[in-house]
């Protein structure tokens, strides 16, 4: 029988006066942690020693940082102020709107540039939060000199694609442009970029040949810094260099030479809870679709975390957590709010609702997560959702060194 208005209309009444509790919010009294689904610790000192790494790995090289999508999932503003207290001075974001949110927590001294550049008439806002534009095809040009006329010199990044078709001005639209653009003094060139196609795979001819044509670029604009290497060309080595390197996977963990021993810390850690455990029978068919049949009798643990959070449907193939460092596979489909473990494997005490599976950590990294949902850990990453309770392991007090 449904509910009379009347009743539903004191049932809400009730509630309100019980969340309207004077002297006291009953949320916020509890601890965060203790009620959270799901944790995901982000060690910003593990951040800091990979940028330090790779700014070693690339002297004399300026080693600059790319925080774009909010810092590939993870918090571009503690993350950069982290950076920004360990000496790194030179920060990439995709869009003017990272730019902006970026500049509030950086102070003008620390260079922001924005890969995207200027879309038609946004040039104003870049001068007035002191962002850099990447200029990627003479439409921004035109921007940004339609802007200097009126607002004085202002610095700008050129983009040259030397050889991905994505952005930059075509090396013809480079030659058009070069002179009047060496002696334009409105135009402050704070580098010339361009980028790899394919830096991920050392073997790759077009590496090389994208750093003859890089090279070519340059002896045109020879007082310009040069910069082509993102984390993977870093690896490449030193010719790969030039004057200032641009990583930003590499900082986060992912493994920037594929196939070989990463060199980089594991910088995230996620854990999910345990909602419900259950015993089940032989020929039980798990989660939506049955598309899981128990094999044996075994037991299940029922954990929150789902699509919704980023873990990716695709884990329903072959992904899988750790519960006290014993692997537990996960089974059937991946749920928007909710997956199932097999923890057959664990002892009955360790997999109890309230405690939790490790998804992602040292030993399952974001690499292990990204090849068994048949991606990368790009997009493991930056998938991560917004409702996981965040914390920052702090960076320790630093010392500038790049
Ligand atoms: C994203 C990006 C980078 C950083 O690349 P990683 O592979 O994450 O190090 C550098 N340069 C450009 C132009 C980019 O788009």
């Amino acid at each position: 029988m449904p509910l009379s208005t009347k009743a539903v209309n004191e049932w809400a009444d009730g509630m309100a006066i019980k969340l309207v509790v004077p002297g006291a919010d009953p949320v916020a009294a509890r601890d965060p942690v203790e009620r959270a689904s799901a944790i995901l610790e982000i060690d910003l000192a593990g951040i800091v020693a990979n940028w330090r790494d790779l700014a070693a790995a690339s002297t004399p090289a300026t080693c600059a940082a790319v925080v774009k999508a909010d810092g590939y999932g993870l918090g571009a503003a503690p993350i950069a102020a982290a950076l920004a207290a360990a000496g790194c001075r030179r920060f990439f974001v995709a869009t003017l709107d990272e730019g902006l949110a970026l500049r509030r927590h950086l102070p003008v001294s620390i260079e922001i540039a924005v890969l995207n550049g200027p879309l038609p008439g946004s040039g104003d806002e870049f001068v007035d939060a002191r962002l850099v534009p990447v200029l990627n095809d003479p439409e921004q040009i035109a921007e940004w000199r339609r802007v200097t006329a009126v607002r004085g010199p202002g610095p700008a990044i050129r983009h040259i694609d030397t050889g991905m078709a994505r952005l930059g001005l075509t090396l013809r639209e480079f030659e058009r442009h070069a002179d009047e653009l060496r002696r334009d003094p409105r135009f402050r060139w704070r580098a010339i970029m361009s980028h790899l196609a394919c830096a991920d795979d050392p073997a790759h001819p077009l590496n090389r040949e994208q750093r003859a044509r890089f090279v070519d670029l340059r002896h045109k604009m020879p007082a310009v810094p040069a910069s082509l290497a993102a984390s993977s060309g870093i690896f490449l080595g030193p010719e790969y260099h030039f004057d200032l390197v641009r990583p930003g996977a590499a900082l986060y963990g992912v493994n920037p030479r594929p196939g070989q021993p990463n060199p980089m810390r594991q910088i995230v850690r996620l854990k999910a809870r345990i909602l419900q455990v259950r015993d089940v029978d032989a020929g039980q068919t798990v989660g939506y679709g049955a598309t899981h049949v128990m094999a044996a009798a075994g037991r299940l643990a029922t954990v929150a975390v789902g699509y919704a959070d980023g873990w990716l449907r695709s884990f329903g193939r072959r992904g899988g957590g750790s519960i006290g460092g014993v692997r537990v596979p996960l089974i059937g489909r991946v749920s928007m709010d909710l997956v199932v473990f097999d923890v057959s494997a664990v002892a009955p005490a360790a997999a109890r609702p309230g405690g939790f599976v490790e998804l992602l950590g040292d030993e399952y990294g974001v690499d292990a997560a990204a090849a068994d949902a048949g991606t990368i850990g790009y997009e493991i990453l930056t998938a991560l959702g917004r409702r996981y309770h965040r914390t920052y392991r702090p960076a320790t007090a630093a010392t500038p060194s790049c």
